[in-house]
């Protein structure tokens, strides 16, 4: 396995060399993008299940039994831990990958967990770069774990196939979510903790935010669906549930569609991310621009009009340098 190029030892589900080239995308490194640039033509295999929702309402837990019945079925599986909010890189997620630790030595399961890359954002395109690499590597299944219901999670998991809600009994924050739109409706809504003596009380609402959707002949019917992560109870119906919505998005073609939007997005943001990138350059040293924000400052020149200056003088240059 040591022989050859990354990217062919990452092809031939070397995990070492899956791990290191997550790194580099990680980390910004061009050796990360010349990476996924070889390899991208290997993708678009796995299904990748997105999973959000309050910290606490089970998600680590349920990726746990998740990862144990595609195990059985002899599925390679990823996992990669996303949480916007943390300012760490490394161990972030401790407390969740300690949740996965049964998988640890099993050499047909990758875990991963990523945090934050700065002021400048990114973490959403260094997600889908690192969710790329783990269908390239042969992962069947990668589940993308998001910590929260934020505009930054929703971002994340946007990259998914198939969008997993998962919420608790006894916790209104999330239906709230739902129904102001935060959150586009999810695939499947799960109700973890299926314990709990509210369980049907909470499903009930969730059937109320969702009649109140517009009914669509011949679209996905979400379904709800009840586990008790930590003792596997349900676990089964709701990898029926992934299955049945994968089969479904592909016959009607809106795999294809819905890969094309996040691809799409995904192309403008990183356009956008290194056009910002540029600017700042362009701009950290000019004199002209500290002047015009001292005008800003002083009320003399307003935020748009100061914005649309530049704008300019970037055009005039041929967005090289304002000039
Ligand atoms: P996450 O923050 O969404 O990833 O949630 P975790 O998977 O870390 O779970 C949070 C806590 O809820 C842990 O202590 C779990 O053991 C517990 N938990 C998970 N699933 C269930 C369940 O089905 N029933 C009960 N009673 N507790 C659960």
């Amino acid at each position: 396995m040591a022989d050859g190029t990354l990217a062919e030892r990452l092809v031939a589900g070397d995990k070492r060399a899956l791990a290191r080239g997550i790194t580099l995308v990680e980390s910004d490194d061009p050796a990360g993008w010349e990476l996924v640039r070889d390899v991208y033509p290997r993708t678009g295999r796995a299904a990748i299940v997105g999973l959000t929702g309050a910290p606490g309402s089970g998600k680590s837990t349920l990726i746990g039994a998740l990862t144990k019945l595609r195990r059985e079925a002899e599925r390679q599986v990823a996992v990669l831990s996303i949480d916007p909010s943390s300012p760490f890189t490394q161990g972030a997620l401790l407390g969740d990958r300690i949740r996965l630790t049964e998988h640890f030595l099993d050499p047909g399961v990758f875990i991963r967990s990523m945090a934050n890359r700065g002021a400048l954002g990114g973490l959403s395109e260094a997600a889908l770069q690192a969710a790329l690499l783990m269908d390239a590597a042969g992962k069947d299944d990668v589940f993308l774990e998001t910590v929260g219901v934020g505009q930054a999670e929703v971002d994340i998991i946007d990259h998914a196939d198939t969008i997993v809600l998962v919420l608790m009994p006894g916790s209104g924050d999330s239906i709230q979510a739902l129904k102001a739109g935060v959150m586009e409706i999810p695939d499947v809504i799960v109700v973890n903790k299926a314990d709990h003596p509210l369980t049907d009380t909470m499903v009930r609402e969730i059937r109320g935010v969702l009649s109140l959707a517009p009914a669509v002949k011949g679209a996905w019917r979400v379904p709800i669906v009840k586990t008790e992560a930590v003792r596997g109870t349900g676990v089964h119906e709701l990898v029926e549930k992934l299955d049945a919505h994968r089969a479904f998005i592909e016959a009607e073609g809106t795999l294809s569609e819905r890969r094309r939007r996040n691809l799409r997005s995904e192309v403008l943001g990183l356009c956008a991310f290194r056009l910002r990138a540029r600017l700042e350059d362009a701009l950290r040293e000019d004199e002209r621009f500290a002047a015009l924000l001292d005008e800003v400052v002083a009320r003399r020149l307003d935020p748009a009009s100061a914005a649309s200056e530049i704008l300019e003088r970037f055009d005039a240059a041929d967005g090289a340098r304002p000039g």
